[in-house]
């Protein structure tokens, strides 16, 4: 197949913690992503999407390089850890001579330190949180052809603290215990900290610090004290960052036993992902107020979904949770000029975006790649994957095809590096019955389950 944008720039849009179902052109009537909705309108829509592991950095290193979590290594506790001489995304296409610009934060959490060496630049927004200054002004000063960016926000993660405009939206009232600005946010958690330094660090850190603990009376800004987080400092037995603080102090503010908070929560989520929306807006605006709308692609991916309960767990990541909420994201691909209507039902994943990219632009594929260009299935053609989804999170695994979703969970521990049979328990879902996997089968259907988790073992010892 010839490349269908030969040399094009691409701009590789992650937008932190999107589920699929948020978007109305996943079936969504909340209203959040008008803009994601326009794109997807011209774009090759991936209706079945799922990423790998639901953490930022493990999945963005996955994006980038096109292997699964358990190939490529890296994880929360490996933030370094990418092989000296592994090919991502970035690598080979700054081989083909494109400029390769990282937009987003430079933090330890989403992939910067892993991934760095594929890029010539980053320009790091000023906020930590929702702000896409750095790509903006990247494009207004310097944009020779080609390029590639990649966008990674943190707009839609956790604490969800959009505007109050935004908030309006999807809440009749706003709460002002509840609606908090991240401002606000930090300021909460330097005087929460000052009041008792020891429940966050240890004494030796306290007293090492006395221009930041020593007067209770007058909190430190929480630059200081998030500074001193994020580089290690928290001297506990178990690492704190500033975000994880912060992110305590948000949700210490719901009672999720109660359905007026839990939906309260999730139209706040509602209101990060519109204003993320409303940025993705903008950028589009910017491409083609310069004219690069027409010889870019444009691809909108997440790295996680976000849960809501749904299986008994808050945010992503935690319990292990490796159900549908937490793994499936969108997928669209927007080529210039084009306006195509692929609305693809085939099982896809994060690996898979590489060597679309690739194959787009006309650059050959490392052969380390582990997914499968997705452009037969733009172009028009057929699926040359078996359609299948795998994920690794802490002891739970899944694999998930168009009919069924099959989940695994370590019940005992293994000194093996694949998991054993003996230590595993299983579900096992209809998905076209039970898209939103609730009710296990199982034990009515003791053959499909054994014969899933014989594939998704044999995947994950590869
Ligand atoms: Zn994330």
């Amino acid at each position: 197949m010839t490349a269908a944008c030969p040399g094009c720039n691409v701009v590789l849009v992650s937008i932190d913690t999107l589920r699929a179902d948020e978007l109305g052109a996943y079936g969504s009537r909340r209203g959040a992503t008008p803009n994601l909705d326009a794109l997807a309108r011209r774009g090759a829509v991936f209706l079945d999407a799922f990423s790998h592991v639901p953490d930022t950095l493990p999945s963005d290193v996955s994006l980038f390089t096109s292997q699964y979590p358990w190939t490529h290594g890296v994880s929360e506790s490996g933030r370094d850890g990418l092989k000296r001489g592994t090919r991502t995304l970035a690598s080979v296409l700054r081989e083909y001579g494109y400029r390769t610009v990282w937009a987003g934060t430079t933090d330890p959490y989403n992939g910067y330190r892993a991934l760095h060496d594929g890029f010539d630049e980053a320009v790091a927004p000023r906020y930590w949180k929702h702000d896409w200054s750095g790509a903006f002004s990247w494009l207004e000063e310097r944009h020779d052809a080609p390029f590639f960016m990649f966008l990674h926000t943190w707009s839609a993660q956790s604490p969800y603290t959009p505007a109050d405009a935004a908030a309006r939206r999807f809440l009749p009232a706003l709460d002002p215990e509840k609606s908090i600005s991240f401002e606000a946010l930090e300021r909460e958690a330097a005087a929460r900290v000052s009041r008792s330094p020891q429940r966050v660090f240890s004494p030796a850190v306290i007293a090492a610090h006395p221009e930041i603990f020593a007067d209770a009376s007058r909190p430190p800004n929480w630059s200081a004290l998030a500074a001193l987080l994020d580089a290690g400092g928290s001297g506990g037995a178990k690492h704190l960052s500033s975000w994880k603080v912060l992110d305590k102090i948000y949700w210490d503010r719901f009672d999720l036993d109660r359905a007026r908070d839990r939906a309260y929560v999730r139209a706040l989520y509602d209101a990060s992902v519109y204003e993320a929306d409303e940025a993705l807006g903008e950028l589009l605006r910017q491409l083609g107020r310069r004219g690069l709308l027409e010889r870019t692609l444009i691809v909108v991916t997440s790295d996680h979904g976000e849960a809501f309960g749904e299986h008994g767990t808050w945010r992503h990541g935690h319990g292990g949770n490796v159900h549908v909420e937490a793994l499936k994201v969108p997928l669209i691909f927007a080529f210039p000029g084009a306006r195509l209507s692929v609305r693809s039902s085939a099982v896809v994943q994060s690996i898979d975006v590489m060597p679309t990219v690739l194959q787009a632009v006309g650059a050959a594929p490392p052969a380390s790649m582990q997914g499968v260009s997705l452009m037969p299935i733009i172009a028009g053609g057929r699926m040359d994957s078996g359609g299948a989804a795998f994920a690794a999170w802490r002891g739970n695994y899944a694999v998930r095809d168009r009919h069924y979703a099959c989940l695994l969970r370590e019940e005992c521990p293994s000194s093996a590096a694949a998991p054993e049979k003996r230590c595993l328990s299983l579900l096992l879902y209809d998905r076209r019955a039970d898209p939103g996997e609730t009710r296990d089968i199982r034990r009515r259907s003791p053959q499909t389950a054994e014969k899933y988790e014989d594939i998704l073992l044999r995947r994950l010892a590869e």
